[in-house]
């Protein structure tokens, strides 16, 4: 990494130098006799360094070097899908018929913004199996409450205000009985079986009266196909439940399957997962989520619809759990996920399943032969190892993927699903090569040797990244958020 000890811009300045030039003054003083003027004025001024603008330029760029992406290199994040963001997207992002337009804007002078977005509504549903799709959630996590505002508001529509148990794997992402609880639901558990799969016995056992829905991904956080799902919905729906898809693990099944006709009633996506939004860092996210005909009065409002030639927002959805996001969500990811979409086509998104599968696979076999597989049989988009055996040395999963960073790797999802004794959930994406892939697998297999030979190689690590090994807890409990000398 170069030149990681650089100082920091605050210990550089020099009194008197500047890096900016500011125009003449054209608008009034501050008025000292005004109120607001002096409630607002400062006492004293700010300490910010005095730096030159090459100065302020090299400190951004040396922060920019000690930050990691998928552009600068492999990042198997199990779940998160951090496959590569292709450029062409940004280009439409930035169009400026499309950059330059404001919501408050009337429809009528954005037609092709909201065709744009109807489009991408109607390639969702076909993509899912779908009746219909609003675009609106910021999130996966927010169309998972939002699609459980729906299950909620179509069960009190009909009188059936006992169904409050939302069903949820052991295995589940945390965000699923999160959100169970937010939309004022109770989360019920049900147990994964020596397949990883959910366990049927179970589902039985807990699907009652009182099931407002069962909460999915398939596949699950394993990786793993569940095919008894034609069962389960069965199960589900007889008892009078609904079935709720979290979307995120999309890209092991698209083109092959939709989760429409595995019996799912409402879904989400994370078109900054599957469908290439940049992510990392929180944001910006959309987790659009579509529905069954049955569900279509609930969406979030307006709906975009199409009246005669025209797109239009309708508003008057008198059943619909109201609006969700201020405006119309986060316009420039749908561009993304539009642009994607149109340049993959049909047969491409196909082939992004194929290679996700067929990249996971090859590294999960590879990697079997020095870590422990909890699940033995083919996996999909990811798959779960367990350090186990490294444990036994003295070496922890945690160790191992602070270890990865010395070897220039992003570490897999680590100590997730809960059901797997110190797992590493491991996700390539079908972006990457197999050159890639074979980097990665020598590195594991070099710290699987450390963690023989020299345990505290790994115990100590990272060694040559910029900030070395953290007290975690007290960072997050007691951060230090600025600067002291
Ligand atoms: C990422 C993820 C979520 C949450 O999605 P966000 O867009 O991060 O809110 C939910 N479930 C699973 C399985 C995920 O991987």
């Amino acid at each position: 990494m170069a030149n990681t000890d650089f100082p920091l811009i605050f210990e550089r300045g020099k009194a008197g130098r500047t890096g900016y030039s500011f125009p003449e003054f054209d608008v009034p003083e501050m008025d000292l006799d005004n109120e607001f003027d002096r409630n607002y004025i400062r006492s004293d001024a700010p300490e910010l360094p005095e730096v030159s603008e090459l100065d302020i330029m090299r400190h951004y760029t040396a922060l920019s070097r000690r930050n990691y992406g998928v552009d600068s290199g492999f990042y198997p994040l199990g779940s998160c899908t951090m496959k590569y963001n292709p450029k062409i997207n940004e280009d439409a992002a930035r169009l400026a018929g499309f950059s330059h337009i404001h919501p408050h804007q009337d429809p009528k002078t954005v037609q092709g913004a909201m065709e744009m977005m109807y489009d991408l509504q109607s390639g969702l549903s076909e993509i899912t199996g779908m009746y219909d799709f609003s675009l609106q959630s910021a999130a996966g996590a927010q169309g998972e409450w939002s699609g459980l505002m729906m299950i909620r508001a179509f069960h009190e529509a009909n009188g059936d205000y006992k169904r409050t148990k939302v069903i949820v794997p052991d295995s589940a992402h945390g965000t699923n009985p999160a959100s169970v609880t937010v939309a004022g639901l109770d989360a019920v558990t049900v147990k994964t079986n020596e397949q990883g799969l959910v366990d049927l016995e179970d589902l039985k056992r807990v699907v009652d009266q009182e099931t407002a829905a069962l909460m999915l991904t398939n596949p699950n956080t394993l990786g793993l196909f569940e095919t008894e799902i034609m069962k389960m919905a069965e199960i589900v729906h007889k008892a009078g439940g609904k079935l709720y898809y979290d979307g995120a693990n999309l890209n092991a099944i698209m083109g092959y399957t939709r989760p429409g006709d595995m019996g799912f009633d409402v879904v989400h996506l994370n078109l900054h997962k599957t469908f290439t939004g940049p992510h990392g860092g929180g944001g910006p996210g959309s987790g659009p989520v579509g529905v069954t005909s049955e569900f279509a009065p609930f969406l979030p409002k307006p709906v975009l619809t199409k009246k005669d030639s025209l797109f239009v927002f309708d508003y008057d959805r008198p059943d619909s759990i109201g609006r969700i996001k201020p405006y119309y969500g986060n316009f420039g990811i749908y561009l993304r996920a539009y642009t994607y979409i149109r340049t993959m086509g049909a047969e491409g998104l196909k082939k992004v399943s194929e290679y996700a599968v067929l990249n996971a696979n090859y590294l999960m076999r590879r990697l079997e032969q020095e870590y422990s597989l909890p699940y033995q049989q083919h996996c999909k988009h990811e798959f779960v190892l367990s350090g186990k055996k490294q444990k036994q040395l003295g070496v922890r999963t945690l160790d191992i993927a602070k270890r990865l960073l010395d070897y220039g790797y992003h570490p897999p999802t680590i100590y997730f699903p809960l059901n797997v004794e110190e797992a590493m959930m491991t996700e390539p994406t079908e972006t990457e090569s197999k050159e890639t892939l074979d980097g990665f697998i020598d590195a594991m297999i070099q710290i699987s040797d450390e963690a023989k030979n020299k345990p505290e190689l790994v115990q100590e690590a990272p060694h040559n990244t910029v900030v070395k090994r953290m007290d975690e807890t007290t960072a997050a409990r007691k951060p230090i958020l600025r600067y002291h000398k």
